[in-house]
């Protein structure tokens, strides 16, 4: 007879049994804690790494974003093509050892908005900012006024060569120098071509300028006298001596009521003391045109014409010219 009972067998049955559900479950710990479900991303033939979730890739994709925007705020980030997830199985201690920062970052692409100033279609300086290129490119306008100053708006891929404040200031100095205004010799006289009654002789060839013709004290009659001073009675017409174009005519201080007239070729003649002026600043005179009434306005004591004949500016003994 068999000896092994019914019993028996139903016994080494689920020993078995649980004996395969333990190894089994133990090659399960062992697998998980070994393997870890991941995705697998790749942007176009690039592997960048593992991630547990799109999320996850999105966070580190977002760090390199940052960090393009903190070189250039006005920066375009994008990536070759749209990252591929797979779904895997992947080794744990692989995941430790990889380093999806380096990897991302290799296929990410910027675009940049460069402002470039050209001097003479020659770029000298490159901005990614708009107000810097235009602030250099208006201080530039005014100091080098000989040369062409435009701002060149251009797209350009990849991190560009910019131009930073120190080489900017040091191009700039350069720029100006170059291109330096040449200035006009501040002793030049400006002719006065427009004047009809220009003459070419020079301070010669002026009238008498009243109608009196005593002389009350001379050139240098005393210690910085520097005109001629012709008595004569209140109201007489101080003429202009030559013609000329009036430059001044207004109150002068010690002078009273003053008129200054510009001949040209560096000659004025001035008159002094007047009552009443009858021309205005701007004008054309002929000679002999009557500029004012004789009077003793300033620092004057008598009814006189002070007058006098200046040559580039210096007084001169009028008496020689008329
Ligand atoms: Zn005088």
């Amino acid at each position: 007879m068999n000896t092994s009972s019914p019993i028996k067998k139903l016994h080494l049955i689920l020993l078995s049994t649980i004996s395969l559900v333990l190894i089994l479950a133990a090659v399960a710990v062992t697998i998980l804690n070994t393997y870890k479900p991941m995705f697998r991303v790749t942007v176009g033939t690039e592997f960048i790494g593992y991630f547990e979730s799109k999320q996850q890739f999105d966070e580190v994709y977002q760090t390199l974003i940052n960090e393009q925007i903190n070189i250039d705020e006005h920066v375009k980030v994008y990536l070759d093509e749209n990252p591929k997830f797979e779904q895997s199985f992947v080794r744990v201690s692989l995941l430790d050892k990889q380093n999806v920062y380096t990897a991302l970052r290799a296929s990410v692409r910027t675009e940049h908005n460069i402002f470039a100033i050209n001097v003479n279609n020659e770029e000298k300086m490159k901005f990614n900012n708009k107000e810097d290129a235009e602030s250099y490119a208006t201080k530039l306008r005014e100091n080098a006024k000989n040369a062409n100053i435009e701002i060149k708006e251009e797209v350009v891929k990849e991190n560009p060569e910019l131009t930073n404040k120190e080489s900017a200031n040091a191009i700039f100095k350069d720029i100006v120098s170059r291109y330096k205004p040449v200035e006009n010799p501040k002793d030049e006289i400006k002719p006065v071509e427009e004047n009809p009654y220009i003459t070419t002789t020079g301070a010669y060839g002026g009238i008498w300028p009243t109608r009196s013709r005593y002389v009350s004290c001379k050139f240098g009659g005393y210690k910085g006298h520097t005109g001629t001073d012709i008595a004569g009675s209140y109201g007489d017409p101080n003429i202009a001596y030559k013609g000329g174009k009036v430059i001044f005519a207004g109150w002068a201080g010690p002078y009273g009521y003053l008129v200054k007239l510009d001949h040209g070729n560096g000659i004025q003649s001035w008159y002094a003391h007047n009552y009443k002026l009858t021309v205005k600043a701007g004008q054309y005179v002929k000679q002999g045109q009557t500029v004012g009434l004789q009077g003793s306005t300033g620092n004057s004591t008598g009814t006189h014409l002070h007058f006098e004949i200046r040559i580039n500016g210096r007084p001169v003994n009028a008496l020689k010219y008329l």
